[in-house]
């Protein structure tokens, strides 16, 4: 593992066995998470965004599992001597103390809909607290005085008294800030942001990702953004990872994915961000066809059914390897092999 990465997961397969036949949600994960870098996933739906991230956390939905690799983390927690050590997360049982140390104190998340974090029935300021209060050694007192900070810090005005009120009290916009809020009050390494601006407004959004870059700023954590948003990413991330059924297809830096792309797949995605320049035109760009159902994988390479550079009797037949580019660019197309 590099000595610059917080998170290395290698070769990482998850499947959902159902009744209908058993999905293959991540096909061979390869990632690196570097310290204090933001790490975007990109792709459509389904394509396994989601389940890479829950994977970290071990909170698949069932009855998803873990089948092989390794999800290795950089961290203090769990070290007899507070040395800094490697662990495997996918080894760890999703109910161990060490896990449910490492959700909120080493790792944290954001998802796109904040009730489905928060609790209606407890007041904001008791939700976040109570975080701070299971993994940090502070008082009730020192809790909510970091609580207030912390709202104050993510922009809701009049802290000390929006912590006394309940999530429904909030709009969308405030509650996805004190969901940030929350999930950073123990300064964590990472925090994984998952679909976090998806369902706000668009000048709501641009706030959001303004905060989300101060944070990474001032706290210095790593966060993994997922968004079907290529456009989005192209305003926070330092890498880019995109994903098309369950295998990451095309990874390099931001410039690489929006400037010199070598997968079809994400040249089509970069075709499909609506440009000012294009509003003359009649239709946006699409990327033709559909994902394909997860219980009919394409043999071959997966995109070969909706590749506009398809070889017939090659990429129907063979699985592309990634390719190396240099710097940390890799793509899995059979055009370079
Ligand atoms: Fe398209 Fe073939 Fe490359 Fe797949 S391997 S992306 S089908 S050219």
């Amino acid at each position: 593992m590099n000595e610059n990465d917080l998170i290395e997961i290698k070769n990482l397969r998850v499947s959902f066995p159902l009744d209908e036949g058993t999905v293959q949600a991540l096909d061979g994960i390869d990632l690196s998470i570097p310290k204090g870098k933001v790490i975007g996933i990109v792709g459509e739906s389904g394509c396994g965004k989601s389940i890479t991230a829950r994977s970290i956390l071990q909170i698949i939905p069932p009855p998803g599992k873990i089948d092989q690799g390794e999800i290795l983390l950089r961290t203090k927690l769990g070290s007899m001597n507070d040395d800094e050590h490697i662990i495997d997360l996918a080894k760890l049982k999703p109910d161990s103390d060490l896990l449910r140390q490492i959700r909120w104190g080493e790792i944290s998340m954001v998802f796109q809909e904040p009730m489905t974090s928060f609790s209606a029935y407890h007041s904001l300021g008791d939700q976040i607290m109570e975080a701070l209060l299971m993994h940090k050694d502070v008082s009730k007192e020192e809790a909510r005085q970091a609580a207030i900070e912390m709202l104050d810090r993510v922009g809701i005005p009049n802290a000390a008294v929006r912590l006394n009120q309940f999530p429904h009290e909030f709009s969308g916009g405030m509650r996805q800030r004190a969901m940030i809020g929350m999930a950073l009050i123990c300064n964590p390494s990472m925090l994984i942001a998952d679909e976090p601006t998806t369902s706000l407004d668009v000048t709501i959004q641009a706030q959001m990702l303004d905060l989300m870059k101060d944070l990474r700023r001032d706290f210095g954590s790593s966060i993994m953004f997922i968004t079907h948003n290529l456009g989005v990413i192209a305003q926070i991330a330092d890498e880019v990872s995109i994903m098309y059924l369950g295998k990451i297809v095309e990874q390099g830096t931001t410039m690489d994915i929006f400037h010199d792309q070598k997968h079809p797949y994400t040249s089509s995605l970069v075709e499909a961000i609506p440009k000012i320049s294009d509003a003359r035109k009649k239709r946006l760009t699409t990327i033709r066809g559909s994902v394909p159902s997860p219980f009919e994988r394409p043999s071959g390479c997966p995109f070969h059914n909706r590749c506009p550079k398809m070889m017939p009797g090659v990429c129907d037949v063979k699985v592309p390897t990634p390719i190396d580019f240099g710097n940390g660019h890799k793509a899995a197309c059979l055009l370079y092999e």
